[in-house]
């Protein structure tokens, strides 16, 4: 593959950029993002070497497939997530710009081996690992992410992994398949708040999320349960400061807050861009409330500086 095909990428992005913008929220928003979302695109090669791993391994990303806007800072450090068991998801959130299909593509036998060579060919010392939701398979696909984490620890030993997963549609036995495998970090979204939820997401729930955090946690209290949530969807403060208190009694370490952003046209329109000092505010509740690692701003993301976050959490909890 050349590096032209590869670094096809970032016209992509900018035009792509364009496309997130809300159609009609207000009237400064229809124009462009607010100024804290602007900022310079990152220099050197590794953008090239990430994206010629990933490719070169026909693997996915959710970097990609959800168009995040940290794609090229992300790849210019040599990190990106994987995103597994297909690029096509039995779900259709309002939110989320990955294909629906009711019957994807079969899960691939091999898929865990090549994600495994790329963590080695990148280096990457914290591994992170999403799914789309599998509602098609018994199991919601519980035996093919413990197949990767087994992958990726035989070649890549000193590897950390962290899983962001499904709700397996609350299965138990499906979650024990995961945290058997003993991720560093079970991750699991509840995306928005309560009064947003049925609105936001398909299929799961709001109390749902909760359920399967709590028996995460209960189940193995060694393991840190991490959660997030976007904002400007519509919520208000107090609303996101209840999910926050939420998610604490639920057991979670760690807990993400990020801009919502509109991926495309057909997606749930941005109703407002909340300010860098609202998302300090909501920090600050998280931590006034004991969640010692609370990750909150526009650009944040679940898996945005996602080691860093582990290092974070293992000198504070
Ligand atoms: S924040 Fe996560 S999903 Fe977005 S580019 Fe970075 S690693 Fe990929």
């Amino acid at each position: 593959m050349s590096q032209a095909e590869l670094f096809d990428n970032r016209p992509k992005v900018r035009k792509k950029k364009l496309n997130l913008l809300p159609e009609n929220p207000d009237k400064e928003a229809r124009g462009r993002f607010p100024s804290w979302l602007h900022r310079p695109l990152p220099k050197g090669s590794n953008l090239w070497t990430t994206g010629h791993s990933v490719k070169g391994k026909k693997l996915h990303t959710v970097c990609e497939e959800a168009k995040c806007p940290n794609l090229m800072e992300c790849w210019s450090k040599k990190t990106a997530t994987f995103l597994i068991m297909g690029k096509e998801c039995t779900r259709s959130c309002g939110f989320c710009d990955i294909d629906f299909a009711k019957n994807p593509e079969p899960l691939e036998a091999d898929e865990p081996k090549r994600i495994a060579e790329s963590v080695g060919e990148l280096g990457l010392k914290h591994v992170v690992i999403t799914m789309v939701a599998r509602d098609d398979i018994s199991d919601g696909g519980a035996s093919h992410l413990a197949q990767v984490m087994r992958a990726v620890r035989s070649q890549n030993r000193e590897a950390t992994i962290e899983v962001l997963t499904s709700d397996f549609e609350g299965n138990e036995s499906a979650l024990d398949t995961v945290l058997n495998e003993q991720p560093e970090i079970f991750n699991h979204n509840i995306e928005t708040v309560r009064k947003k939820s049925s609105s936001v997401r398909h299929k799961a729930t709001y109390d749902r999320t909760l359920k399967v955090l709590r028996y995460a946690k209960e189940k193995r209290p060694e393991i840190y349960i991490k959660s997030g949530l976007m904002v400007g969807l519509g919520e208000n403060p107090s609303q996101v400061k209840q999910t926050i208190r939420d998610l604490k009694e639920a057991g979670c370490d760690i807990i993400t807050i990020g801009q919502y952003l509109q991926a495309s046209r057909h997606k749930l329109r941005v109703q407002e861009f909340v300010t860098p000092e609202q998302f300090e505010d909501y920090a600050s509740f998280g931590r006034s409330i004991g969640v010692a690692n609370m990750y909150s701003g526009p650009f944040v993301r679940s898996s945005y500086n996602a080691k860093a976050v582990l290092d974070n959490a293992k000198k504070t909890i």
